[in-house]
């Protein structure tokens, strides 16, 4: 019994520990979803009113529309303020923004994720909220980051960034 609280308090451990863009709703940790990429790019898009990223909801996200599209404005310009990124979004734009309920399954993180960009699909799939990460969208920033060639694939700058990613 001992052993199994201890085993338990070590995978915890193992979890807050990983970094970026993995952890996610306690629940969802144990078990994320399976995404079906070829399903979220299918999804409706509605466009944001400033930069004009098309963003699709899968249907059970809890959040407005019209506040999660102002949310990613509102992140794109700090994002761009933060970089100094001046291209108004050109980069990111071709890339279609899902979001999904909470933390899914994915090839990397130990196969739990909160964000993923994937340019073959042309799809960010982000959560729209995240265990322990403040707001909604948490890792947004952090996928435009690699979008943007700011950070590196294998996170080994992701210190430096951080200050502008959040996560
Ligand atoms: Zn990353």
């Amino acid at each position: 019994m001992r052993f199994g609280i201890r085993a338990l308090f070590l995978l915890l451990i193992t979890f807050s520990a990983a970094s970026c863009a993995n952890i996610g709703r306690f629940g969802q940790i144990m078990n994320p979803e399976e995404l079906d990429k070829d399903q979220l790019k299918k999804l409706p898009a509605e466009t944001t009113p400033e930069y004009g990223f098309r963003v699709g909801l899968e249907i059970k996200v809890p959040g407005h529309e019209d506040e999660i599209l102002e949310n990613v404005d509102h992140q794109f310009t700090e994002f761009s303020e933060c970089f100094n990124i001046t291209d108004r979004g050109e980069e990111a734009r071709r890339y279609t923004i899902a979001v999904v309920n909470g933390t899914f399954r994915c090839e990397y993180h130990h196969g739990r994720c909160n964000g993923e960009y994937d340019s073959d699909y042309g799809l960010i799939i982000v959560s729209y909220k995240a265990f322990n990460r403040r707001g909604i969208l948490p890792v947004l920033k952090h996928e435009w980051a690699h979008v943007y060639g700011i950070l590196r694939g294998d996170h080994k700058n992701l210190k430096e960034v951080r200050e502008c990613t959040g996560y």
